[in-house]
């Protein structure tokens, strides 16, 4: 399943995908970065609203 996946390399941890959808994008409380949740089915519109409003562009999906 098409999955959204985030380059932490990337990633300046400005919170805004988090914001933008909190169901989906969360900080790792161990490793201190975005991760993204498991999820069944993922909510396409606020994912794409995240990955639009990502800065640095480290968001994509992936199959
Ligand atoms: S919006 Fe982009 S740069 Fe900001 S925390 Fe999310 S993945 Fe990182």
């Amino acid at each position: 399943m098409r999955h959204p996946v985030v380059d932490i390399g990337v990633c300046n941890m400005c919170g805004g995908c988090i914001e933008v959808c909190p169901e989906v994008f969360r900080v790792n409380e161990s490793t201190g970065f975005v991760e993204v949740l498991d999820q069944e089915n993922y909510w396409f519109g606020d994912v794409d609203e995240a990955i639009k409003n990502c800065p640095l562009d480290c968001i994509n999906w992936e199959e």
